[in-house]
């Protein structure tokens, strides 16, 4: 990953989030979890498991209930 892609980590995480909560509720496409344990990854970037403070490198996405193909509007 390049240093672009590092420093849009936070953004990304905020954007998987905001959709989770706002248009997804419920059914998440996407789960970010930590590598180290499999823990969730809280607003804050950190894991909800352990505590570890988490980087781009610590996490990984797995598909979440709603991951299949979703024709939603944001209704934004
Ligand atoms: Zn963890």
């Amino acid at each position: 990953m390049t240093e672009k892609g590092l420093d849009l980590w936070p953004v990304i995480v905020a954007l998987v989030q905001f959709g989770d909560r706002h248009v997804y509720p419920g059914r998440a496409p996407v789960l970010l979890v930590h590598n180290g344990c499999g823990g969730a990854v809280s607003d804050h970037r950190m894991c909800e498991t352990c505590g570890a403070k988490l980087g781009p490198r610590d996490v990984e996405a797995g598909r979440g209930i709603g991951g299949g193909m979703v024709a939603a509007s944001a209704g934004v």
